[in-house]
Formats: C-alpha cells, sequence, structure tokens
C-alpha cells in the first residue's frame, strides 16, 4: 500500500514507516476478528446441529421406547379380545371344565385353539407361540408358529414354571415377562410373556402366555429409511442385546454379530441422556418395567454425529477454507433453518389451504390479547361460517369442496391488513384475528367486506358459483378475559347471524336477548355438564323377525333444577355449534359404557349406541378419547355403535372418512343415523366401513298412509341388504308398523311400539327377559369381530 507524501507533510519519508504497523495491526485484528467470528459461528451452528440431532435422537428414543412396551403390553388388548370371545366365555360361564379337570380335544378346547391361531395371525413373526393353561397348571391348547399343538402335545403340569407363578401373582392386565431364551421350538430368541386371565367378575380361569420374538423388536424399533439405528441395552452388563442391523445370534447368551457393548451403560441409573461415542450421537432411554419383568433395559438410538458436521474438518488459519466455511455455515445455517420452519409450519399450518390451524390462532391470539390488555386496546375475532357450503359439497362433490375452501384464504386478502390473520378451524370454518381494532364499527366494516367479497363468484372448474357466510364477532378483552372465551362469544355472535341471516353479528351480552331460553342455556349448560345434570335414558333397538334384543341407544337428556327433564333437540344443536359439544360427548360416551360394563357384571352382552355430532368426526382427539373410554370401563369395541348422521360426515367427508376407518379398525361398530335425507352422497357412503343404516323415523312415520314413503324404506332395505349391513327402523310406534317393516325385509327396529328411552333402571325386565341374539341372526354383516381389531388398541 502507497501513501502519496503532500506537500505540506513536514515529514515526507516518516508517514508511510509511521502507518504501516498500524495498517498491519488493523489487519491482523480484523483476521482475527472474522477467524474468531468464524469459529464462533462454527461453535454455534455445531450446538445448533447437535441440538436437532439430539432432539430428533430423543425423539427417536421416546418414540421406539414406547414400541417395546407395546410389545409387551400387547396383552392387554388380548384380554379385551378374550372377555367378549364365545370360547372363553363359555370356559368361564363352566366353573368345572375352567377349574379342574380339563377336557382337552373337546370342542371348547377346539374353540379356544382357534382364538390363539387368530392370535397367532394378529401377531405373525413377532410372536411365536401361545398357550393358554388353567389354573391347575394343564394346559388346554397351544399354538406354536402358526400350528396348533395336537392333545398329546400339551403339558400336563406347567404350575412350576417362572411366568405361570408370576402371571398369577399379578392382577389380570399386567404381563409377567421373563428372561430371554433360546426355544428349540422356533430356533430363535424368545421372552417369555404371560398374564392371568379372567373373567368379568375378577375371577382367574388361567393364563395366556406368549412368546414375543426377540428379532421381532428389531424391526419393530428399526427405522425404514435406516437413518437412525436403534439398540436394546442389558441395563446391567452394557451388552447390546437386539440391534436393528443384526439379528440375533447364537445358543449360549443373546448376543447381536456387532457384539459391541456400551460400558458407560453398564449399571447407568439415568433415565435418559445424550452423548457421542467414536463420532457416533447417541440418545439413551430406560425402557419402562413393569411389577413383573426381569428385564431392564435401555433404548439407545443412533446417528453418525459427523454426518451433521459438515465443517468437523476444516481448517480455520487457511482464508480459503473460512470462506468456504462461511458459506458452509450459512447453507447449513438455512438448512436447519429451513427444517425446523417445515416441522413447525406442519404443525401450526392446515393441510388443506396451508393456512394457520386453531393451534397457531390460539398461540397468536394469546400473545395479541395480552398487548391489547397491556396497551389497553381491542384486538377482534371474526369467525366465519359459509353458509352453503354442504350443499356446493353434495353436489359437486368434496374435491370442489375442497377447492373452495383453498381459495377462501387468498380472497380474503383484500379485506386485510398485513398483520392480520385468517386461520381454519376445520371443516368450514375460519376465523380472521384483526390486531388492534380501536373499535367495533372498524371490525364491523372489515367483516362486511369479507362476507360482501365472498359473494363474488368463485371459478371451480368451469363452474362458478358464490357462496354466503355468517360471521360472529368478539372483541378481546372487551368481550372475554381469554381466547377460549372470546371464540365461544364469536360463536354464539355467528350462530345469531346465520339463523337470522344477519350477515355479521357482533357479540354482546344483550345477545342473550334475542332468544332469551337458548342462549343463556349456553351458560348453563356449562354447568349442568360440571354438575352432572346431563342423565342417559336408553331405548332397546329389537332385532324384528326374532323379537329379541339387539342392543340399546344411548339419549342424553338435561334434568334442570328448574325446567325439568329437557329434551336434547333444545340444547344439543346449540351446543354443537360451540365447544361445549365436546365435553358432552366425552360424558355421554362415558356414561354410557360405564352402564355398558354394568350390564357386563350383570351377565348381559347390550351393545351400546353413542350418537356423535358432527364436531367430534374432526376432532383429532376423538379416537382416543374412545379408545381410552373404552379401555377405562373394559368393554369392548363391537360392543360400542357410534352413530353419525349423513350430514355431518358430508362437511368434510375426507377426514371424517380417515376417523371412522381408524374406528372401525378399532373394532368400533358405526352406523349412519337418520339415512334418507341425503341421497346425493351415496356413491360416496358405500365406500365408508359402516355396519349399518338407520332409516330415519320421518319415512317410517308415513310407512302404513304414504306410499312415497314405503318406497322409500323399502329402497333403503334393499340398499342396505346390497351393501351387506344391517338396517334399523327408527320410531317405529305401533304394530302394524312392525309387521310391514319386517314383510319388506327390514332387521331391526327401534320405538316406542317397543319401548320409549327410559333411564337403565327401568329397563331391567327388558334386560333380563329377552335373550340376546348372535349378530348373524339378527342379518348383520357376515362374519364375527375380527379380534385383530383390538390388536390395534393402544
Ligand atoms: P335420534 O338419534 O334420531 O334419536 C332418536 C329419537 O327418536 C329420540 O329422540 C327418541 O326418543 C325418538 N324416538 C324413539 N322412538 C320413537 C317413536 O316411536 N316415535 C317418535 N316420534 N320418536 C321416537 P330424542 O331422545 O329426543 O333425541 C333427539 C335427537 O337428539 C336424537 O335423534 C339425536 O340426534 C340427538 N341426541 C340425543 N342424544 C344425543 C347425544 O348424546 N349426543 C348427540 N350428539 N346427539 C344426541
Ligand atoms: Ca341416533
Ligand atoms: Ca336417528
Amino acid at each position: 500500500m502507497t501513501v502519496d507524501a503532500r506537500p505540506d507533510d513536514p515529514s515526507p519519508t516518516a508517514g508511510p514507516r509511521r502507518r504501516a504497523p498500524v495498517v498491519r495491526a488493523i489487519l491482523v485484528v480484523s483476521v482475527l476478528l472474522l477467524a474468531a467470528s468464524f469459529l464462533a459461528a462454527v461453535a454455534r451452528t455445531r450446538d445448533a446441529q447437535r441440538a436437532a440431532l439430539d432432539a430428533r435422537l430423543d425423539l427417536a428414543a421416546t418414540d421406539r421406547t414406547r414400541t417395546v412396551a407395546e410389545t409387551f403390553d400387547r396383552a392387554s388388548s388380548l384380554l379385551l379380545v378374550l372377555a367378549r370371545n364365545s370360547s372363553f366365555t363359555e370356559l368361564y360361564a363352566d366353573p368345572v371344565g375352567a377349574g379342574t379337570a380339563v377336557a382337552v380335544g373337546t370342542p371348547l378346547a377346539r374353540a379356544v385353539t382357534g382364538t390363539l391361531l387368530d392370535f397367532q395371525q394378529l401377531y405373525d413373526r413377532t410372536t411365536s407361540e401361545f398357550c393358554f393353561i388353567d389354573v391347575s397348571g394343564r394346559e388346554y391348547a397351544r399354538v406354536v408358529n402358526g400350528r396348533a399343538a395336537g392333545p398329546a402335545q400339551l403339558s400336563a403340569d406347567e404350575s412350576d414354571t417362572t411366568f405361570f407363578a408370576g402371571a398369577l401373582a399379578l392382577p389380570p392386565g399386567q404381563v409377567y415377562q421373563g428372561e430371554p431364551y433360546w426355544s428349540a421350538d422356533t430356533s430363535g430368541w424368545v421372552i417369555s410373556s404371560a398374564t392371568a386371565v379372567s373373567d368379568g367378575s375378577g375371577r382367574v380361569f388361567g393364563v395366556l402366555h406368549f412368546e414375543t420374538v426377540v428379532d421381532a423388536l428389531a424391526t419393530a424399533i428399526g427405522d425404514d429409511s435406516g437413518a437412525v439405528e436403534a439398540q436394546l441395552v442389558d441395563r446391567t452388563t452394557g451388552r447390546v442385546l437386539v440391534d436393528t442391523r443384526f439379528p440375533t445370534v447364537g445358543t449360549e447368551e443373546l448376543r447381536t454379530p456387532g457384539g459391541d457393548a456400551y460400558p458407560f451403560l453398564a449399571g447407568a441409573t439415568a433415565a435418559a441422556g445424550t452423548t457421542t461415542v467414536d463420532r457416533m450421537r447417541l440418545a439413551y432411554r430406560a425402557v419402562p418395567v413393569g411389577e413383573q419383568n426381569v428385564n431392564d433395559w435401555y433404548l439407545v438410538v443412533s446417528a453418525p454425529a459427523a454426518a451433521q458436521g459438515l465443517l468437523s474438518g476444516l481448517d480455520l488459519s487457511s482464508l480459503t477454507l473460512a470462506g468456504a466455511a462461511v458459506l458452509l455455515l450459512t447453507v447449513g445455517g438455512l438448512t436447519a433453518r429451513t427444517h425446523q420452519r417445515r416441522l413447525h409450519r406442519a404443525a401450526t399450518s392446515d393441510g388443506l389451504t396451508g393456512l394457520p390451524n386453531r393451534n397457531q390462532l390460539l398461540e397468536v391470539a394469546e400473545k395479541q390479547l395480552v398487548l391489547a390488555q397491556r396497551g389497553g386496546t381491542e384486538m377482534a375475532l371474526l369467525l366465519l361460517d359459509l353458509d352453503r357450503f354442504k350443499e356446493i359439497n353434495d353436489t359437486l362433490g368434496h374435491q370442489w369442496g375442497d377447492e373452495l375452501l383453498r381459495q377462501i384464504g387468498p380472497r380474503l386478502q383484500p379485506a386485510l391488513r398485513h398483520t392480520d390473520l385468517v386461520a381454519r378451524l376445520g371443516g368450514d370454518e375460519f376465523v380472521v384475528l384483526l390486531r388492534d381494532v380501536g373499535n367495533e364499527d372498524t371490525a364491523r366494516r372489515v367483516a362486511e367486506r369479507i362476507v360482501s367479497l365472498l359473494t363474488q363468484p368463485f371459478q371451480l372448474g368451469d363452474l362458478s358459483c358464490g357462496i354466503e357466510a355468517s360471521i360472529g364477532i368478539a372483541l378481546g378483552p372487551r368481550d372475554g378475559a381469554d381466547v377460549h372465551e372470546l371464540l365461544q362469544h364469536a360463536d354464539v355472535a355467528m350462530y345469531v347471524a346465520k339463523e337470522n341471516r344477519f350477515g355479521v353479528t357482533v357479540y354482546e351480552s344483550s345477545l342473550d336477548l334475542h332468544n332469551p331460553r337458548k342462549l343463556s342455556m349456553l351458560g348453563e349448560l356449562r354447568v349442568a355438564i360440571e354438575q352432572q345434570q346431563l342423565e342417559l335414558h336408553f331405548q332397546p333397538i329389537n332385532a324384528l323377525a326374532v323379537g329379541a334384543r339387539r342392543g340399546v341407544e344411548a339419549l342424553v337428556r338435561w334434568n334442570h333444577p328448574e325446567r325439568g327433564l329437557v329434551p336434547p333437540d333444545e340444547f344439543i344443536p346449540l351446543a354443537e355449534h360451540t365447544a361445549l359439544m365436546q365435553p358432552i360427548t366425552a360424558y355421554v360416551l362415558d356414561r354410557a359404557l360405564a352402564q355398558c360394563r354394568r350390564w357386563l357384571d350383570e351377565g348381559h352382552s347390550i351393545s351400546m349406541a353413542v350418537n356423535i355430532s358432527a364436531r367430534s368426526l374432526h376432532d383429532p382427539t376423538f379416537y382416543d378419547l374412545v379408545y381410552g373410554t373404552l379401555l377405562r370401563h373394559g368393554v369392548s369395541p363391537d360392543l360400542l355403535d357410534l352413530e353419525i348422521t349423513e350430514s355431518a360426515i358430508m362437511v368434510d367427508p375426507k377426514g371424517a372418512r380417515e376417523l371412522l376407518v381408524r374406528l372401525h379398525d378399532l373394532g368400533v361398530r358405526l352406523s349412519i343415523d337418520d339415512f334418507g335425507t341425503g341421497y346425493s352422497s351415496l356413491a360416496y357412503l358405500k365406500t365408508l366401513p359402516v355396519h349399518s343404516l338407520k332409516i330415519d323415523r320421518s319415512f317410517v312415520r308415513g310407512l302404513e298412509a304414504d306410499q312415497s314413503d314405503a318406497v322409500i324404506v323399502q329402497s333403503v332395505i334393499d340398499l342396505g341388504r346390497n351393501l351387506g349391513l344391517s338396517v334399523v327402523a327408527e320410531g317405529v310406534e305401533d304394530g302394524p308398523t312392525a309387521d310391514h317393516l319386517t314383510r319388506l325385509g327390514c332387521t331391526m327396529g327401534q320405538g316406542w311400539f317397543w319401548s320409549r328411552a327410559q333411564p337403565a333402571a327401568d329397563l331391567s325386565d327388558w334386560v333380563a327377559a329377552s335373550p340376546a341374539v348372535e349378530p348373524s341372526a339378527a342379518g348383520e354383516r357376515a362374519g364375527a369381530p375380527v379380534p385383530g381389531r383390538q390388536g390395534s388398541v393402544r
């Protein structure tokens, strides 16, 4: 670098000499700073990458630990099956055969063997053996690798085995788990698992023993992509017992050809942790142990630590490499961020429209509400519900319905500021969040603008159609102290807007005056749920031909302290517009299955129909609710029949179908309620996994007098028969109607002719008098409930 000597410089040669060290120092400092910031950036990126990898590994470890626990816990689902299985109920009913001498080779023993064969098929490859041993220790039936053992091969006394005593020492449902051993029968390592089997009353009848294939655990904890390896490690020795990369080998001790041990895990006590071993990043987590479990394991998942550290070989003293590092860091950082963003987006956005979902709305709205409270301003929630969406879905098909929903977000944009947010709650419900609206009028103007934007035609293929919407507005904090309350008030306002065709309604407490009974009911209803004022009545459903029972339908009533018994029609439709429907459904389901259990305990297996509202079909927690309630009351899924109306399904057919398939796979029965009111969707209904159709009572009522009603009833019955569904006629009020239905080939009926809906106590005669009919006698879809369905109960 040269520095020109200026004419007035007193010492023309001293300048450059004096400045050179300064410049050099600046240069060195800059390079050092640059290097330091590179190093810091490298360290930060590595930390971030390590944190991301650790989080991923920990997630995988948690997930797979659960898988291992579930593999052993499967006994609880098997017991659910056994509680209802006809061969076992026969066994329970015959105390001599069950308790003392074993009638090996009898039809009953063969039936039990058949059940074990079903289990084996269900757990193909993961379980190599099932056997049932009665309380005396005598083996009653055994199935090994899909083959039933003959009477001669059955063991006379298994009572001295450790698993037998171990299982009997535990309450039914809990699993005894033995040490892994080499099974000569199946040439592989297995873990002996056993559980006590009892009838509903808790009397123990024997032990169900099954052998879990150790190599199957490797498949269970593996990962198709191979990106994450997993191992089961003995907590005492630190030895690897199961490795996703290798099958187990040898006959002396359980090990894998990898043969590794993790010395740091031997005798470790931490429940979980992460560490790096040989350039592999590991996350480990203790597998939960039951009471009688000799196995104490860690589950370890690992991935190359270096795979995330593209920069690990970086030589930072070289500027070239540092430059490369900057590039890599940027790319790496961006990739990590993109990945993170993608994950975040999946959790916070709606799959169909890409708009923020309920979660994100709640999160953002909560923040805005706090800001508004602090700043003395107002924010607004606009709850928007499309008015004719169901019609569009029904007439054009749901793919065009979906397309319409996708167009809503972009359509609203001109009415909004960039700080406002549009979210989809589900179905055809959207929420617009307006930050800082100043006053009610601003919010109302925006809402009116939205309504008018929506009336402009939408282009769906080569069709153009306009829609209408109703919007309810709630201002926060004015109309509610939290977001849930605000949403509920916006919902009330939307309801009023829709009922009165107002387009837009702003919530105010005086809204209650518009319909004092209905709207004040919402508030009371919340209290009613808490104070258990809701009660269930049960109405018998009868098999027409045999005149016997098939089950009951649970119908809710509100025992109001002042108004007396309020019928469901007066509060259910209202509740369906609010978040109150969820707790009501949960309550009804719980009480209904509790009653089912009570009847079971009294020796009556009565199927229970429960009405499900449209909301539940789009509630992501609904499946778990059903599953959990069944489990809590120990009721077999095939005793539960969920009644869903056609229109509820058609709000979001795709989402509904997914849920219904899962419920069906669980073993729950599904019925279409009020059938006959929406023929347009018939082709679609055909693809749903339903068991029965309930003909709407409006058609049944007119059966005798009205020729067109008779034609409709006849065609629904024929349709049901062709699809292999049972058909229930609702609202049968007299004998001639019942006879007529029988002649038309209807198999089941419900109505005042037999009984009104009554409290369970008043049904005791009906329960006691009528013998149960086999499902096949009642004309249901052939084939018993598949035990495998319950296998997926977790
Ligand atoms: P639904 O599911 O169609 O229930 C059948 C209704 O018909 C019941 O009215 C029942 O009492 C009535 N019914 C039974 N036999 C006869 C008859 O011979 N003639 C006449 N005219 N009616 C008969 P209910 O109990 O008033 O229930 C009305 C509706 O309320 C139900 O219609 C159902 O849609 C809804 N609902 C009831 N309980 C629940 C519930 O727990 N959850 C949900 N989501 N909805 C429920
Ligand atoms: Ca019903
Ligand atoms: Ca009905």
